[in-house]
């Protein structure tokens, strides 16, 4: 479980971009929705441990993160908004590369791990194929193997379906669902129909306050 307290962010420029936000979040999909400049990707960094809180805490099944990015780290995966990849590697190559960095330092282990990652994100036929020639869909879903590397019990995923076609966001809905069993997957996203369509769960965030929580049924409610 996740337990998010009284997380609070003001930027240098004087912007608040959280304000004593609190969750606790079971394992499954939880939304996180909001509009433009709500704050949802200063979450989602505190979170993943990549910028400091100026107060609160977050416990992940009772490690506190972010007294200790080291061991944060190794317990969560993280899909920024517009990741970069790097064109001219193969998925395979930039994987086994990351799978260095998690600590997989057999050969043999490594490669058997790289191999299921892009199986479960169905891009193991197009595993030699350069990064640079991959559509929306299967940047995202290469995007997930990454994050999924060494099995964290927390993935955050940033505005994952924002620049995908219809088709192609089904996919990716599909694929988050399967990956957040017995995890905490958290979305954040302005779509609402990704929330309403994927997630038990939910938290509307606006001018960095979470302003409900609770089921998505909240948004027939509001709408
Ligand atoms: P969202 O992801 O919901 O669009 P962000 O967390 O990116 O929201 O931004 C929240 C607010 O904080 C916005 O007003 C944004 O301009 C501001 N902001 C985000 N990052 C920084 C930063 N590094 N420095 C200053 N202001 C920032
Ligand atoms: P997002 O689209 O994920 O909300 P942004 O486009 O707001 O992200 O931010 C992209 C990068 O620019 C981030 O690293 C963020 O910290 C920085 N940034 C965003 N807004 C501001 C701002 N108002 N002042 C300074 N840096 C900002």
């Amino acid at each position: 479980m996740l337990i998010i307290r009284g997380l609070s962010k003001t930027y240098n420029n004087g912007i608040q971009a959280l304000q004593n936000v609190s969750l606790e979040i079971e394992p499954g999909i939880f939304g996180l929705l909001g509009p433009n400049g709500a704050g949802k990707s200063s979450l989602m960094r505190t979170l993943a441990t990549l910028q400091d809180a100026d107060s609160g805490s977050v416990q992940l099944d009772g490690v506190d993160l972010l007294s200790s990015p080291q061991v944060a780290r190794q317990l969560l995966g993280y899909l920024p908004q517009d990741f970069g990849v790097y064109p001219h590697v193969s998925a395979e190559e930039l994987l086994n590369q990351l799978a260095v960095f998690k600590g997989f330092v057999n050969p043999k282990e490594r490669k058997e791990i790289v191999s299921q990652q892009l199986q479960l994100v169905n891009l193991y036929s197009q595993r030699q194929q350069k990064l640079g020639t991959f559509s929306g869909g299967m940047r995202q879903r290469f995007g997930i193997a990454q994050a999924l590397l060494g099995s964290p019990k927390l993935i955050i995923v940033d505005e994952p379906t924002a620049g995908l076609d219809p088709t192609e966001r089904i996919r990716f809905q599909n694929l988050l669902a399967e990956i957040s069993q017995n995890r905490v997957l958290l979305l954040s996203t302005h779509i609402v129909e990704d929330v309403a369509e994927l997630c038990p769960q939910m938290a509307i965030l606006n001018q960095g306050k979470i302003v409900c929580s609770g089921s998505p049924k909240l948004l027939t409610n509001a709408l």
